[in-house]
């Protein structure tokens, strides 16, 4: 296998060159160079496999580059029992005969990040070693919140690299910027920027565009890469829980091998759901991404009218990792339905020169026969995580109650009838405001500090407070800085010293 760019001007790499690079020279994404097509012999054989085993199968031929015995230690690794607590590593809970969800925050941030940025550390040393790369590698991240964290602990401490993030002030949860400024790592650099999380992105691609600071930094011996969706690397892992889940409803008979399913991906960068749309050019039997949005619902009036207007005020929400207007991985998909990366070059710079762009009337087409997209007001997600509790027993985060008002929202317009998996993105603990708030009295939570309200929400839910997020009130704040955002170049000099 090897990897193109979308815009078509820089030269095929191999993947551990995507994977060191983050992003293309020529500004775009690289995506696989050929479609892969996995057998359904070799899909239908991994039913009562490992989750580390399933992935092997699935990763190795994007990554042929990696020997396989090492790839495999490496899952192991990233997957194991002390760092996800739950044994399946990602397990389906069943709500009714049609609808499941699949949790994907077992891992030691209590995100589904955790499930792509455990591996990359590995795929990530492994590829400079593949490359011969002598620099130290620095790892610059944006993050509306779940990202940064999950970046810092995967690559906490690994030999050869420097973490670096940015996450918008005011922008995130208070558990989320606790998780970060508390952060333990004698690599690792956190700042908070005065501004948005498209603030943070768009400075994070600024600093890597910048020809001037790269040569600074090659100066000092390091190399700039993204943890990042823009980076492959950040993106392969995830095709592998999509399939994943379809081999446990084969498995408990739930449906038929070969018969489809949806999913339906709570949605902010694109990352996690084009990780859907890999899964199944592959071959996964997958009839419709169903995406759904916050009021930040570009992507649904994308998906609806061919239309990308991201010139509207960020607002924020409940669902503070949905809340982002510039869903980069778009580019991969635009890219994967037209072939022509001369139209994509035009789109991305009308983007980047009008805030907007509109799609023709074929690839709009492309785009509504695969997927379908709708969105989820405030007040709809907090009824989603009451009704959710009281009629399911089953207590979600904001995100996923997002994708779980959506799922009603598609029943009711298509009656599509088709099983379907809620892909569950956080813990609901770790959103534990907004949850509260969602099935609690004013007066059960008035005046109660985070640890407190962990520890009610688990009393009234029966659900043990994840181990992720034990304690963080007692750790010591590690990281003060906070920067405007054009200082982040001059932070990332400082942090690199
Ligand atoms: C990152 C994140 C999302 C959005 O995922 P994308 O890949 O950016 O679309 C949704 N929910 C949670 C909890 C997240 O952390």
């Amino acid at each position: 296998m090897f990897y193109i760019s979308t815009r078509g001007r820089a030269e095929s790499v191999s993947g551990s060159a995507a994977i060191i690079t983050g992003m293309a020279p020529d500004g775009g994404l690289y995506v696989p160079g050929k479609q892969l097509h996995l057998n359904s012999d070799l899909i239908s054989g991994l039913e009562a496999k490992s989750y580390v085993e399933r992935a092997l199968a699935i990763l190795q031929p994007y990554l042929p580059e990696f020997d396989r015995s090492c790839l495999q230690d490496w899952l192991a690794a990233a997957y194991s029992r002390e760092r996800f607590a739950h044994p399946a590593v990602v397990p389906l809970h069943r709500t009714s005969e049609k609808l499941f969800f699949q949790e994907l925050w077992h891992g030691p941030t209590a995100a589904f990040k955790d499930l792509a940025l455990q591996l990359l550390p590995y795929l990530l040393t492994g590829s400079a070693e593949a490359m011969s790369e002598k620099a130290e590698i620095a790892i610059l991240v944006a993050t509306s919140g779940d990202t940064g964290k999950a970046a810092l602990e995967g690559f906490r401490d690994v030999p050869g690299t420097r973490v670096i993030v940015f996450f918008p002030e005011k922008g995130v949860s208070t558990v989320q910027k606790r998780q970060m400024i508390t952060q333990e790592g004698q690599n690792v650099h956190v700042a908070a920027v005065r501004g948005n999380f498209d603030d943070a992105q768009s400075g994070v691609k600024e600093i890597f565009g910048d020809p001037v600071l790269g040569r600074t930094l090659a100066a000092r011996g390091f190399r700039l890469s993204s943890a990042n969706s823009i980076n492959w690397g950040r993106l392969v892992p995830q095709i592998t829980y999509y399939f994943s889940a379809y081999l446990d409803l084969v498995q408990e008979n739930i449906l038929p091998f070969g018969s489809a399913v949806n999913f339906v991906v709570p949605t902010g960068n694109f990352g996690n759901i084009m990780a859907g749309f890999y899964a199944r050019r592959a071959g996964l039997p997958l009839r419709r991404l169903i995406c759904a949005t916050n009021t930040n619902d570009v992507l649904t009036r994308f998906i609806r009218g061919g239309a990308y207007d991201a010139g509207r005020p960020l607002v924020r929400t409940a669902s503070p990792s949905m809340d982002i207007l510039i869903s980069s991985n778009l580019e991969r998909l635009l890219f994967e339905l037209t072939g022509n990366a001369a139209r994509v070059r035009g789109w991305m710079g009308e983007l980047a020169a009008n805030r907007h762009y509109t799609v023709d009337a074929s690839t709009r087409q492309e785009v509504r026969s695969v997927f379908w997209s709708d969105r989820a007001g405030e007040a709809e997600t907090t009824a989603a995580i009451a009704r959710c509790f009281r009629h399911r027993n089953y207590l979600i985060d904001p995100h996923t109650a997002v994708g779980l008002t959506v799922y009603g929202k598609y029943v009711a317009a298509t009656a599509d009838q088709t099983p379907t998996v809620i892909l569950s993105t956080a813990s609901p603990f770790k959103f534990n405001e907004s949850v509260a708030r969602s099935i609690l009295e004013p007066r059960q939570i008035r005046g109660l500090t985070e640890e407190e309200l962990l520890e009610v929400l688990a009393a009234e839910t029966g659900q043990p407070v994840p181990a992720a997020l034990r304690g963080l009130n007692q750790k010591p704040v590690l990281h003060h800085t906070v920067v405007g955002r054009h200082e982040m170049k001059e932070t990332v000099l400082d942090f690199l010293k």
